[in-house]
């Protein structure tokens, strides 16, 4: 990319970036989602996460989970298909099917043998990826995987999963450094998550202007990763999802709070939201 600057992404950069869904569409032009993540104990950052992507308005998710999630997700989102592998942690990622864009990590846990599978799946898929979560702290461990990654995939760390990747920064101007040297060192864009966060990609910067403290809650992280891989799936390219995705997260937070005030908001609240803050983009 020749791309460089910073850019703040307003409702003018919001609204030229917005694509309506065709009339003629139908669920299989709109992208297929697949996320794949879940143990134990944390398959609800599976659904967030794929309840996101279909929000988004993709045509279609398939979550891929251990065994410990195929009930609990099959019984509270009949929209999703599910596939599974392992009792309570992946420990093999494979499936049949052909999605356009795939989420992984979320509530993964960092199992050894799911951190084979990651590194099995890695070999060889070339599907376009958003990297999130219990996936980031793996890769942070093995620096040498991210190679691995298609070109231009997405990673949406929180602060201190990009501490893990990239080590610590001194001040602002340090860190935005860094993340351009990352970014173009591994070809990925980053969304590192904040109060603000900036998307990075190669030397373009682009800094987000919604979003609030409700969203410092459980979940959060799970719905931006669906939500911006659920755009990739409708072919917005990774870096416009990456950049609409974090701007439609905080609105929605935003148009939430003016309802619903700061503390009563949680993660599912942002997908409740969510279309109110599609309409605000139209
Ligand atoms: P995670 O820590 O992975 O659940 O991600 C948290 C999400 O909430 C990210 O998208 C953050 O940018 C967002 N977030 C967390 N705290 C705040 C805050 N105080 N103000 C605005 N956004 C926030
Ligand atoms: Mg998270």
């Amino acid at each position: 990319d020749t791309v460089t600057g910073y850019y703040f992404t307003d409702k003018f950069e919001a609204y030229r970036l917005y694509r309506p869904v065709p009339y003629y569409a139908h669920k299989g032009t709109r992208g297929h989602v697949l996320v794949i993540g879940g143990s134990y104990g944390k398959t609800g950052a599976v659904h967030l996460a794929a309840r996101a992507a279909l929000t988004s308005g993709c045509g279609l998710v398939t979550a891929l989970v251990p065994q410990c999630g195929y009930v609990p997700l099959q019984a509270s989102f009949p929209e999703a298909m599910v596939l599974t592998n392992g009792e309570t942690h992946l420990q093999e990622i494979a499936f049949a099917l052909k999605p356009a864009a795939i989420a992984i990590g979320p509530g993964m846990g960092t199992d050894e043998e799911t951190q084979q599978a990651l590194h099995n799946f890695l070999f060889d898929n070339k599907i376009p990826m958003v990297v999130d979560a219990d996936a980031l702290n793996i890769l942070s461990e093995n620096l040498q995987w991210l190679e691995l990654l298609p070109p231009k995939s997405v990673i949406t760390p929180h602060p201190k999963e990009l501490e893990r990747l990239m080590g610590t920064w001194n001040d602002d101007f340090d860190k935005i450094d860094k993340l351009k040297a990352f970014s173009k060192k591994h070809s990925v864009i980053i969304v590192a998550k904040d109060a603000r966060t900036l998307v990075v990609n190669g030397d373009a910067v682009y800094v987000n202007s919604t979003g609030n403290a409700a969203l410092a809650t459980g979940g959060s992280g799970d719905v931006l990763a669906g939500l911006i891989t659920g755009l990739i799936a409708q072919q917005y390219t990774p870096a416009d999802a990456a950049v609409f995705g974090v701007y439609l997260h905080g609105l929605s937070a935003d148009i939430g709070v003016a309802e619903t005030g700061t503390q009563a908001f949680t993660a599912s609240s942002i997908l409740h939201y969510l279309g109110r803050a599609y309409l605000q983009a139209e």
